[in-house]
């Protein structure tokens, strides 16, 4: 699949950035064999990551009008490990999916918890946070994860190298067995391998 290939909505948000074609990570996991598929994903900043993650949740979020499926909760998650990186993925994801009609809520850390509460209960179709604030919306009922399609891990050597496995699990142990979990990790140290057994079914592996 190519950017000619994707949604129509889809289209449009790229083109009206100038994104004529995709980059090797984008192109990878558009490619047929990933569709659908749990995907481990070396990537690095400035690769295209967080427009690759965002074109592969397509399928589960978009129906086949192009436009965001009606869901009374989150279809998709990313969690990241820092509130700057956590931002500027919910800004990426906002342009992409502006057409699609996707509502994003960001849950980070600093930030009023009571304003970010108000957004996930208005309904939000795409949640972004980092791993202790979306830990605490859970645990506070604020997060419902039960209609989760896609749950991506951005940076996850990151999160990991700060201390966050522990959410992490707690997070993922919540989502429904049936999501498509999306590793994206710059690097694969051995506690990245051993979160890819635990948490994804059958995984492709992709490094550009
Ligand atoms: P990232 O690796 O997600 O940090 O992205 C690096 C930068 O490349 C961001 O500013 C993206 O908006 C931009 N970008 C992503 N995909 C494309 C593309 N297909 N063509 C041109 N620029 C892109």
């Amino acid at each position: 699949m190519t950017f000619a290939d994707l949604p129509s909505s889809l289209k449009a948000a790229l083109a009206e950035r100038n994104y004529e074609s995709a980059t090797p990570v984008q192109a990878a996991v558009l490619q047929p064999e990933a569709l659908g598929r749990d995907l481990v994903v070396s990537a690095q900043t400035g690769s295209g990551k967080t427009v690759a993650f965002g074109l592969a949740m397509a399928g589960e979020l978009l129906d086949a009008s192009g436009a965001v499926r009606g869901a009374p909760s989150p279809l998709a998650l990313v969690i990241a490990p820092t509130r700057e990186l956590a931002l500027q993925v919910s800004r990426e994801l906002a342009w992409l999916y502006r057409g699609a009609g996707a509502r994003i809520a960001t849950c980070v850390g600093g930030m009023n918890p009571s304003q970010e509460r108000k957004v996930l209960r208005a309904g939000a179709t795409i949640v972004v946070g980092t791993p202790g604030r979306l830990r605490d919306h859970r645990e506070r009922g604020a997060l419902d994860l039960s209609a989760l399609a896609a749950v991506v891990l951005d940076e996850a050597d990151e999160m990991l190298d700060m201390g966050f496995r522990e959410e992490l699990e707690e997070i993922l142990d919540a989502t429904p067995e049936t999501r498509r979990t999306l590793l994206f990790s710059a690097t694969m140290p051995r506690p990245i391998e051993a979160l890819a057994r635990r948490y994804q079914h059958d995984a492709l592996r992709i490094a550009t």
